[in-house]
């Protein structure tokens, strides 16, 4: 993580552990309050920390993707993207060659 100290602008890296991936959440996406907004990049919600992780490019790219598809589905499926069901998203981004790691299915089916 490429964390910037909000006082001194200072740039320091902190390593997230164990192989350097971690999940976004759908709901940091969605703007609490309204039903059919989506963000993605930079704009998505999370901590100042957090942000040193999920504001680089890469980051910003797979989220612009998911938020693109959750819009789509969302017209597609004519409701509010805040309703969407995050499997079918995950599922699209999987069919779209998008690497999730673990999605709500995979779990699902490893538990049962
Ligand atoms: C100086 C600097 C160096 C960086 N270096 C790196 C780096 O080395 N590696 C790395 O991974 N990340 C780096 N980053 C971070 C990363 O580049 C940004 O966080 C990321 O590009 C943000 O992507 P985004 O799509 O959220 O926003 P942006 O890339 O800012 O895209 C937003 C777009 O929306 C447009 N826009 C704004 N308002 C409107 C409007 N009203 N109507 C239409 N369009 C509008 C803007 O013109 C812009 O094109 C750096 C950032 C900065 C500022």
């Amino acid at each position: 993580m490429d964390i910037h100290h909000p006082d001194t602008g200072q740039a320091y890296f902190v390593d997230v552990g164990g192989d350097g991936a971690f999940d976004v959440p759908y709901r940091s996406l969605l703007p609490q309050g309204i039903d059919n907004l989506i963000v993605a990049g930079r704009c998505l919600s999370a901590t100042h920390f957090a942000h040193g992780a999920t504001r680089n490019m890469a980051p910003c790219i797979v989220t612009g993707q998911a938020a693109g598809t959750a819009a789509a589905l969302a017209a597609r499926g004519n409701a509010p993207v805040a309703h969407l069901d995050v499997a079918d998203l995950q599922k699209r981004l999987v069919a779209d060659n998008a690497f999730l790691g673990e999605t709500t299915e995979t779990r699902q089916r490893r538990t049962a």
